[in-house]
């Protein structure tokens, strides 16, 4: 990301924001790469000597399908800075898209990470969400990650305890019922976190998760350069930010159908982060 790309019209939204720095070390970020997390209709996988009773239970199971479940912490820690990155297991990249869904655009993102076969990350916003739970419904049993962005995309780091703690909770109960779990990942809008938002995501079982490469595909700068921002910050780790909503997409979407098979001839695993804690 090219600190000197960013322009003044999304500083303006930040002033006055406590943004973290694109600096420091992110935490370990598990993945699974090639492996695809059951939807909510999908059967249930994994060995039947170590499941506990019941789908519920089930769900504290790692997705890998190993490991004791005693052995999953019950609540990610309060981190006081986000994820960036993931770290280790060779060439693996995380898509994300935020604001959405969007019916206008979102299908067609759907669409093109089932072409080939890949995995992305959804931070859905509540109030977006709402209206299209079968959208929801869709990225979780194709193996997608749907992630909470609030629900009317506000700067947290204006608001109260209890408003964003609203915020968080009215979106978790959404993914919820449309995807049958809560989500296990949070991405503060514009990037902004203070430590209220750290803690409540940590209390409602989520983790912070940021961004290595920015698009900055809102600001509609073509086609051409998105998939050039993506590819020139191509590289192990590294976890892409795009929106699905938020203003015209199409961009983002056209982008996307030229990047991916770039991404894959490279030797790219587009994954998904994996859920560590209960
Ligand atoms: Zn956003």
């Amino acid at each position: 990301m090219k600190k000197d790309q960013l322009l003044t019209r999304r500083r303006a939204l930040l002033a006055g924001a406590a943004a973290v720095g694109a600096a420091g070390t992110a935490g370990a970020l598990a993945v699974t790469p090639g492996n695809r997390p059951a939807g909510p209709a999908g059967p249930a996988p994994g060995p039947p000597a170590h499941r506990p009773m019941g789908s519920s239970a089930y769900r504290l199971q790692p997705l890998t399908g190993y490991g004791a479940p005693a052995a999953v912490p019950r609540r990610p820690p309060v981190r006081s800075e986000p994820i960036l990155r993931l770290t280790g297991r060779g060439r693996t990249m995380l898509l994300t898209f935020d604001d959405g869904p969007d019916p206008r655009y979102t299908p067609d993102i759907l669409d093109t990470l089932a072409k080939y076969d890949v995995r992305a990350t959804f931070f859905v916003c509540g109030e977006m969400a709402d209206y299209n739970r079968d959208l929801l419904y869709r990225m979780a049993d194709e193996g997608h990650v749907v992630g909470n962005h609030t629900w009317s995309h506000p700067l947290l780091t204006r608001l109260g305890r209890r408003r964003i703690r609203s915020e968080m909770e009215r979106t978790s109960e959404v993914v919820e019922q449309a995807c049958g779990e809560p989500p296990r990942w949070f991405r503060a809008p514009y990037g902004a976190w203070n430590r209220a938002a750290f803690q409540l995501g940590a209390e409602l079982g989520m983790e912070p998760l940021a961004w290595t490469v920015d698009t900055l595909d809102w600001t509609t700068p073509g086609t051409g350069t998105i998939v050039d921002r993506v590819e020139d910050g191509a590289a192990p780790g590294v976890v892409v930010l795009s929106h699905d909503a938020g203003g015209d997409r199409s961009q983002s979407v056209r982008a996307l159908r030229r990047y991916v098979p770039e991404l894959l001839d490279s030797g790219y695993h587009l994954t998904v982060p994996r859920r560590r804690y209960a």
